[in-house]
Parts: C-alpha cells; structure tokens; sequence
C-alpha cells in the first residue's frame, strides 16, 4: 500500500501546482481596459475555462486528501460504502477511489 500512497501524494504536488497556476491566471493583473471587445470576449471565455479546470483540480484534489485520510487510518482498501475490500487492480488504475466497483457503478 505504500505504492498507493506515495502516487497519491505525487499527484497530490501535481494538482497542487497546477491549482496555484489557475489561480495565477485567475488573479493576474488588469489590463482588461486597454482591449478591444473581441479580445475581452475571449478573455472572459478562457476564463470560465480556466474556472471549471480549477473547479474539477479541486474536487480531484478532495477526492485525493480524502483517499489519502483513509490510507491512514488503515481503511485504504475498504470500500467506503459497503465495507468490502476494493480489488487491488481497481486501486492501481485508480489509486484514488474509496469504493469497489460494484459500488461505483450505482
Ligand atoms: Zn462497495
């Protein structure tokens, strides 16, 4: 399980960095008022972009923090919703889930 964990905490830095270069993009500094319509038409379309992946990076990174919770707590391969163990092959294509297979499926 200490595969798991250490993948989990990689992509953890990696969703991380990339949160911190949306929320640069979200927070650079004006100019805005200088651009023609056009350009801030796409502008604010890039932005709304830019939102969404910032939105998903989050859950992701949630979904992450919350796998890696129960890692700790020794419930890393136990389904959380019906207590089953998770099959280790569904752990290694999705080191971040929390529930088997059958319970992902409803
Ligand atoms: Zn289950």
């Amino acid at each position: 399980m200490t595969d798991r964990k250490s993948e989990l905490e990689t992509l953890r830095a990696d969703l991380t960095a990339r949160l911190s270069r949306y929320e640069a993009h979200q927070h650079r500094e004006g100019g805005a008022l200088d651009k023609d319509f056009e350009e801030q038409a796409a502008q604010t379309q890039n932005d709304e972009v830019v939102d969404s992946l910032e939105t998903e990076t989050r859950a992701e990174l949630a979904q992450i923090e919350h796998a890696l919770a129960r890692i700790d707590n020794g419930m890393g391969d136990q389904c959380e919703s019906c207590g089953e163990a998770i099959d280790p092959r569904r752990l290694q294509v999705l080191p971040y889930t929390t529930v088997c297979v059958d319970c992902a499926e409803d």
